[in-house]
């Protein structure tokens, strides 16, 4: 039996404004005492009228834009009505035929996504559930929001995951969002149905998960109950009911809400206080120009300079973490960008940096002196000089980091340590593995500055 999951996601995204979607009022939430940041617009009062928050129209088309979308240089905000507590006024502001964004894609490891729309709403408030009873809190109520809807192209739970963490990948790259799963800043609704030899599951959404690895696993969940059920009912015809379900995070377990509402039960108008809304071509062209370099051309851009994919994929990750590279590294050599990964990744990566102390030219002077410097010191040097400032190969001096290479120097140390040390050259002679224990005389001589390669190479040179 073939069995092949059509797997579509609904993702929200929370945009850090300062203010609210349609009125003035603050935008955060976290934190914060329930109804401080409410006004007539956002709770709805008769009489109120909606202004659109420009900024968060413009991060809306500059996401779409980074998702691949065309944009709709002229569109209008609806009304979708629903009765719910947390929804004062009966109507969400949402777009439904004129979205900002439409017809994108997103490449998941050559498979790609195509997006149906990136379009712009608002948030609802919160119902607190408290001893029985129900706080309503409107802090939340006006949030921008922006939804992204995917085509049903996703064929598994762990391509889900790819993809979501991908758009939180992108959105972070923009700025516009904490796009964080847990503290509901980045939001899912999976929708899900099998396609099992031509005959298709009904289509199940999937509301309340809230947490990455919940997607994956009710994803999961449903493609075993729906094949389950499949083989119980033993359907034989296309199945077009569509139901929402809750997932339950504490049994694992989907379980049915109600059967789906179509768009028709909702009701949607024109936003009847808001004029319709253009871009123009130059308009949107201004706001593309403002797009960074996206994470794909970022992981292409150090591939080219010769990087691992362990290494670009690293580095890639998150926008602070490659403009801190791209500061550091502006050429080409690969000796040097791999000298500069390894200290990013390795001793850089335990602390929390700031791109405006990033000095490159410590780089640089570590990495023209990497020769006289064991790899430990450099280590050191590089967070030292992170944390005061100072150039590193000053500190280098004053600590004594220096490795000695000169021969006639060297020479001499060694000279006195061979003297010293009869029993050690007398079991050289018989074995001449046990050289280090010289060797490490040497170094404990010098107080750790000789350079260890030339230092046993002077040690072999006499004693031979
Ligand atoms: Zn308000």
């Amino acid at each position: 039996m073939t069995i092949t999951p059509i797997i579509g996601l609904e993702v929200h995204i929370e945009l850090k404004t300062k203010s609210k979607m349609f009125c003035g009022c603050d935008a955060s939430h976290f934190h914060v005492d329930p109804n401080t940041h409410t006004c007539p617009v956002c709770l709805g009062l008769p009489g109120a009228l909606p202004v659109p928050n420009k900024v968060a129209c413009e991060w809306c088309i500059k996401l779409g834009l980074a998702l691949g979308c065309s944009i709709n240089q002229d569109s209008f905000f609806e009304r979708k009505n629903y009765f719910y507590p947390d929804l004062a006024k009966g109507y969400q502001i949402t777009q439904l035929q004129k979205p900002f964004a439409i017809n994108g894609k997103l490449n998941i490891d050559g498979h790609e996504i195509r997006i149906n729309r990136a379009h712009m709403e608002e948030d609802t408030g919160k119902s607190v559930h408290l001893n029985g009873e129900t706080l309503l809190d409107f802090n939340r109520c006006g949030v921008p929001l922006v939804e992204i809807v995917s085509e049903p192209d996703i064929v598994s739970p762990e391509e889900a995951k790819k993809y979501l963490l991908k758009i939180q990948q992108i959105v972070r790259y923009l700025g516009i969002s904490d796009a964080d799963i847990e503290k509901g800043s980045m939001r899912c609704e999976p929708t899900i149905n099998l396609n099992i030899e031509g005959n298709f599951t009904p289509l199940v959404e999937i509301k309340n998960v809230a947490s990455l690895t919940g997607v994956m696993t009710a994803i999961q969940y449903e493609i075993d109950r729906q094949t389950e059920q499949y083989q119980q009912d033993n359907i034989t015809k296309n199945s077009t009911n569509k139901t929402t379900r809750g997932w339950d995070a504490d049994k694992n377990q989907t379980f049915l809400q109600r059967e789906k509402e179509g768009s028709a039960d909702y009701r949607y108008f024109p936003e009847p206080d808001i004029p319709p809304i253009n871009f123009t071509p130059k308009q949107i062209a201004e706001i593309k120009s403002t797009l960074p370099e996206m994470p794909d051309a970022k992981l292409a851009k150090y591939k080219s300079l010769g990087l691992s994919d362990y290494d670009a994929h690293l580095l890639s990750e998150d926008s602070k973490f490659s403009s801190i590279f791209d500061k550091i590294v502006t050429n080409s050599d690969f000796v040097y960008a791999k000298f500069v990964t390894n200290l990013l990744i390795g001793p850089l990566k335990t602390i929390s940096l700031d791109i405006k102390k990033i000095n490159p030219d410590f780089f640089k002077n570590l990495f023209d002196n990497k020769d006289k410097l064991s790899s430990t010191a450099i280590k050191q040097l590089i967070l030292d000089s992170y944390n005061n400032g100072q150039d590193p190969l000053i500190l280098a001096k004053q600590q004594n980091l220096f490795q000695v290479s000169d021969t006639n120097a060297l020479e001499e140390i060694a000279k006195k340590v061979i003297a010293n040390n009869p029993k050690a050259v007398a079991d050289y002679q018989k074995n001449p593995l046990s050289i280090g224990f010289l060797v490490g005389q040497l170094m404990r001589e010098s107080q750790g500055s000789a350079n260890p390669i030339l230092a046993k190479e002077i040690i072999q040179k006499l004693l031979n």
